[in-house]
Formats: structure tokens, sequence, C-alpha cells
């Protein structure tokens, strides 16, 4: 084509192009709202133009039913909610990317309320006055832990920065080499440090750590020995940690404060679903760290928070400081973090009634049952030419940095694809309405039955049903 027949090609086209109004007729009966509906109008011609332009337009393009699916696809696409719920097919309980913990049905009821309806959130009353957010869960946290005071505030990461900025700032903080971690999210506690004016002080080397080394360290200007939870990676081999009663004598020797960042932190012996016994937040606080932080949402399954509990003095001080106000827990969590601490005062009912921990304790055999249900549903609905549909022991893991050496025998429904890839297979998964997230291994897509709920079964099953019959 010469370059003038071109150019009159791309100024037909243009001229082509339906005006806005004259689409915005087409659509008219949309449910969605007009400046959603001009919006994709405007920028769908806007696209159309641009291809035109550069030369890629065909007047088959701008043929009304073609125009009017790419509408549809686009106002689909805004419509949708961007936070939307997922099926966890990962096997990774407790998982950062997809919210962490879910809620007991108790602690949804109580968040409910609490946003609906006025409440004592800072009004006490007994006496009629303004209250503390705090009160309301800080007996049930002492009653729990063991500790004398207490406190809750937006995460754990938070409740690590307010600690060390009231008790060690413009002061030294000595930690261990070995400790020195670094959480998804960019929370390194180096970092963290320094934000909060502590100056660390490193001692030992990456796998031992003596009590020498920590007492040599101390100085005019150390305020703190700081014990951190190697949460997300572990040293093996010749390692030496100084165990926190040891940390404690000396501190108490030398007039300074313990504290123990627990990261998980949790109130149950993980012992009891097969995993290496960690050290419950009972057991720092027995033995004698003055300050102990841990999340809300990792093993102990409620809202996300930092909780911080220890002695009364240490906590009182913590409570004045300044920044507690920019790092306060909000209503929602409050409500939902109380209702978990009372499900905690009866440890059976805890392990039932928060999924977390139901997860964690689900037995091999109830897993594979529900396996066995998904992969007989699953079968009716998909044709045996376009996948094929089994399962297969899998190990599932703990996740949210807690544990991870540990796995739990589960079993996975297994997924392989006759007419697409493994890997097409898991995008068309990510983009149904509920989107079902699993892992690729051999060439297969896993869905680890842990995970998933039994009230979720008929979704997932829909889902897979959707990516291969897509029309049905
Ligand atoms: C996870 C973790 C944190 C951060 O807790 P968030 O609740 O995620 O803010 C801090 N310290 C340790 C050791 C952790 O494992």
């Amino acid at each position: 084509m010469s370059q003038k027949t071109q150019q009159t090609e791309i100024q037909n086209l243009l001229r082509a192009i339906p005006k806005v109004d004259e689409f915005l007729g087409w659509v008219s009966q949309h449910q969605a709202p007009l400046r959603v509906v001009k919006k994709v109008v405007r920028e769908l011609l806007e696209d159309v133009r641009g291809a035109i332009l550069a030369g890629d337009g065909s007047p088959s393009d701008l043929a009304k039913p073609h125009l009017l699916f790419r509408f549809d696809r686009r106002l689909t696409r805004l419509m949708q909610a961007n936070f939307r719920t997922v099926i966890n097919g990962t096997g990774v309980v407790v998982h950062t990317n997809m919210g962490r913990s879910l809620l007991p049905e108790i602690a949804m009821d109580n968040i409910r309320a609490a946003g609906a309806r006025y409440s004592n959130l800072e009004f006490d009353l007994a006496t009629g006055k303004r209250g503390s957010r705090y009160s309301l869960v800080e007996e049930l946290l002492c009653e729990l832990t063991g500790a004398e005071a207490g406190l809750v505030v937006n995460n754990n990461a938070a409740a690590v920065l307010l600690c060390l900025d009231t008790l060690a700032r413009d002061k030294e903080a000595i930690v261990s080499r070995g400790q020195l971690v670094e959480i998804g999210g960019s929370f390194r506690i180096p970092d963290v440090m320094a934000k909060s004016g502590a100056r660390l002080v490193e001692v030992g080397a990456t796998n031992r750590t003596h009590l020498r080394d920590y007492e040599q360290a101390i100085t005019d200007d150390t305020a703190m020995l700081l014990k951190v939870h190697t949460s997300n990676y572990r040293i093996i081999g010749f390692t030496k940690e100084v165990p926190l009663g040891d940390l404690v004598e000396l501190a108490g020797r030398r007039g300074l404060v313990v504290m123990d960042d627990l990261g998980s932190g949790s109130l149950i012996d993980m012992s009891r679903f097969g995993l290496e016994k960690e050290p419950t937040v009972q057991e720092a606080v027995a033995a004698g760290a003055d300050v102990v932080t841990f999340s809300g949402d990792k093993l102990l399954g409620g809202p996300q928070a930092g909780i911080i509990v220890g002695s009364k003095d240490v906590i009182d001080r913590i409570k004045q400081n300044p920044l507690n106000r920019a790092l306060r827990i909000d209503k929602f969590t409050l409500a939902a973090l109380e209702s978990v601490f009372r499900l905690y005062l009866d440890e059976d009912e805890a392990l039932a009634a928060i999924p977390t921990l139901a997860m964690l304790g689900a037995s091999y055999a109830e897993i594979k049952r529900r396996s066995a249900r998904v992969v007989r549903r699953l079968r009716k609905v998909v044709a045996a030419e376009d996948c094929v549909v089994g399962s297969l022991d899998v190990q599932s893991q703990v996740g949210g940095g807690a544990l991870p050496e540990q796995t739990m025998l589960s079993r996975a429904v297994t997924l392989k694809p006759l007419s697409c890839s493994v890997n097409q297979l898991e995008k068309h998964l990510r983009a149904v309405a509920v989107p079902v997230i699993g892992r690729v291994s051999d060439d297969t897509f896993l869905l680890d039955m842990r995970t998933v709920a039994d009230q979720e079964v008929s979704e997932l099953v829909h889902a897979v049903a959707a990516v291969f019959s897509p029309h049905s």
C-alpha cells in the first residue's frame, strides 16, 4: 500500500469511530454508575483511536458487537471489587499475602456490632467517665499470660518500635548477631532500632552467642538486653543461644531491662500438633522478661495487632509514650481481640473455634476425606480429556514466618490439565469470580485441602468447572 492510500485508509477509519454520545446510547441500559460507564467508553474509544493512528486498525475493530464486547469486559473489571475473597489452596496456614489468620465467628459478630453501634470503647461504664481502650483487654491478657500488665497496638512491628523507643532511646540495646532478623515487608531489627533511636550493639557470632558476650558488651549507656525470635530462619549445626532466664539474671545484676520479641508468640504449646516446641508467651513471662511482644494474627489466630505484656512499671512507661497514640489499635481489632482472648480461657474451645488452630490441628484423615469429596465432585464436572483429577500426599506449612523447618502431612487435590498448560490453568484460576490459589509442581496444579474449608468446596468446584467449560 502506498503512503497516500494508507493515510486515506486511516482517515476513513478515524471517521468511522462512533462518537461518545452515540456509544452511550448503545449502553444506556447499563446498571453501572454513569460516571464509570462514561469513563470506560471514553478510554475504549481512545484506545481504538490510538490503534488506528498506529496503523493497527481494521474495519472489524469498529463493528458494534466487537466494541460492545470490549466495553463489557472493561466495565466488569472496573466494577469488580479490588479486595476480594480467595480460596487458599497453598496449604500455608498463616499466609501473610492472603490475610494471615481467619477470625472465629464470635469475633466476626463482635466486629459487626462494634462497627454498626456505639460502644464503651473509651467510656468507663462503672464511673461514667472517660476510660481507656486498653483496659478492655488488659485483664484478660494478664490472666492468659501471667503478666502484671499489658497493652495492644497496631501490629508487632509497632510494638517493637514502641518498646525500644520507650526503653532504649539514646541508649544501647544488646542483641545477638544470630537474631538480627528481617521479616518480610522490610521489617528488619537493625532498621527498627535505628528508627527508635536506640543504638544497636551486636554481640557474639552468627551461629554462637554466649552469656559472657552480652556481659562484656554492657556499658554505662546500656539500657536493654534484647532477644529476638528467629522466626523465619534457623541456624543449625554448631549453635548456641543464651536462654532467656540467663539474660534475665544478668540484666537483674546490672540494672537493665530484658525484652523478648517472640514474633509469632503462641499461648498454646505447638508440640500438641506434632510441631517443634516453641516457647509460649507464658513461659517468656515466667522466665522474667520485663517486656514480651508478639503478633495478634500469627499463631495466636486473631486480628492484626501487636501485643505487649510485662512488668507493671515497664508497661506503665510504655503506656505514657506519646508514640503510643500514633500506633493505637482500632475498635474492630479490639473487638476481635477480646473475643479471641476469651476463647483462650478454655483451651479446648480455642482449638475448636479459632480457624488457625483448627487448621493446624486438622487430622490427616479429615483432610483426606475432604480431598476425596472434591475429587469426586470435580470428576463429575470436568471432562477427562480436559484435565486429569487426582490426589496426592503433600506437606503443609505453618507460615507467618513461624516454624520454617516444620511441615505437616496433608492431602492435595491434583489437576493435570490436558487442554491447556498448567501455567495457563494457574492463571485462569486466579481470574475467576472467587480466585483459587494453589501451587504448581511437576506440571501438576496442587490444591492442599488443609487450608480449604468444607464450606468452600462448592465454590472451588465451580471455579475449576468454569475454567474448563467457560460458557456453561
Ligand atoms: C512477624 C514478626 C514481627 C512483626 O510482626 P507484625 O505483627 O507482622 O508486625 C516482629 N518480630 C518478629 C520476630 C516477627 O516474627
